[in-house]
């Protein structure tokens, strides 16, 4: 493994500023960026320690809005009583991650901006993720790839709480040398005929700072559902955050994300738009399901997504009214 040197931010702006010190490479918690490392797959003289930053792995509610710091770990956030209460579609994606060590460790800023665990890429490959110009998914081993949005490359998004936080409509707050900007959590993320070798917006020297949650209306109930190929320790093969803003029976407003079928989180918002104002009956879940997988384009080894993504959404909804 490469040797490196640890510097610790003392502020955010100290961090950014560090980030610009040559092959220099922001870290959370470590828990995917140090594999990276011993992989070869990032070859860093310098990591910037963003967890020495006081405050930052604190939650606070500013006026209506919520807001997270990005260094928070998703232990800690699963378990916070106002995130589990209100927002229970994001204490229960941060609680699906992995194992409870990683869990204690990695940060939600590090969930958000992991790296895709596409086979290829962690193996080195000269495909797009690794400055090349082949994705080796197309014609490879494609079980867990992309049915929606790939092109040139099919990796799916990795990240769980992603969805959970475009399903809440976050705003993210992201820091660079030129100062601050806020985007809407679903402006964040970027799809590959955008950039193939980048999964998001942030630019080499800008950090993402932390997240703010909207508040949520009176009536709003939401979830995290997640498909693994086992028990623990991996991520979604398919996954839905739903966040439905209820009157009595019916669904006034619905926000509907999945992951692991797309190269960002994806939203479904032909389904939110046949749910809008209408009561959730088996049958409307099922043609929601329906209008889910339109528009999906399966690789040869990934078809088992479409079903597999229709009866989740189908599902979901149902168990949320139930
Ligand atoms: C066995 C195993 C299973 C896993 N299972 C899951 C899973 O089920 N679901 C899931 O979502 N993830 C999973 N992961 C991935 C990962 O470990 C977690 O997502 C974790 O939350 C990453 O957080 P971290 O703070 O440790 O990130 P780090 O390892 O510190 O960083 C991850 C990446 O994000 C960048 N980064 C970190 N912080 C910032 C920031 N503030 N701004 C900009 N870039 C930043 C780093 O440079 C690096 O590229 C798994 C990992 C392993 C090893």
């Amino acid at each position: 493994m490469k040797s490196f040197a640890n510097v610790n931010a003392r502020d955010v702006k100290d961090a950014v500023n560090k980030l610009r010190e040559p092959n220099a490479v922001v870290v959370g918690g470590g828990s995917d960026l140090l594999g990276m490392v011993k992989d070869h797959l990032v070859q860093p003289d310098v990591l910037v320690n963003l967890k020495t930053i006081r405050g930052l792995d604190q939650i606070a509610a500013k006026g209506p809005e919520i807001h997270i710091g990005g260094q928070i770990t998703l232990d800690t956030l699963s378990h916070n009583s106002m995130i589990r209460g209100d927002y229970t579609v994001l204490a229960e994606a941060a609680e699906s991650v992995a194992t409870p060590q990683i869990r204690n460790a990695g940060t939600l800023a590090g969930n958000v901006c992991q790296r895709p665990w596409c086979w290829y890429y962690r193996n080195n490959f000269p495909c797009f993720k690794n400055g090349g110009s082949k994705c080796f998914s197309i014609t490879g081993e494609n079980q867990f790839h992309a049915i929606f949005g790939g092109g040139p490359s099919f990796i799916v998004h990795p990240s769980d709480t992603a969805p959970a936080l475009v399903a809440l409509d976050a705003k993210f707050r992201v820091a660079g040398p030129s100062g601050e900007r806020t985007l809407a959590a679903a402006d964040f993320f970027a799809l590959p005929k955008v950039n193939a070798a980048r999964e998001n917006v942030l630019g080499k020297d800008e950090i993402l700072v932390s997240v703010s949650l909207p508040k949520t209306a009176k009536g709003t109930r939401s979830t995290y559902h997640k498909v693994l190929d086992r028990e623990a320790w991996t991520h979604a093969v398919v996954s839905a955050a739903m966040v439905l803003e209820m009157d009595q029976q019916v669904c006034k407003r619905a926000r509907i994300v999945l992951g692991g079928v797309a190269p960002i989180p994806w939203r479904l918002q032909k389904v939110e738009a046949i749910l809008a104002g209408q009561q959730i009956t088996p049958e409307l879940a099922a043609k929601a399901g329906e209008a889910a997988v339109e528009g999906a384009n399966p690789l040869a080894k990934n078809r088992y997504k479409v079903p597999l993504t229709r009866n989740l959404v189908r599902r979901t909804l149902l168990e949320m009214v139930a």
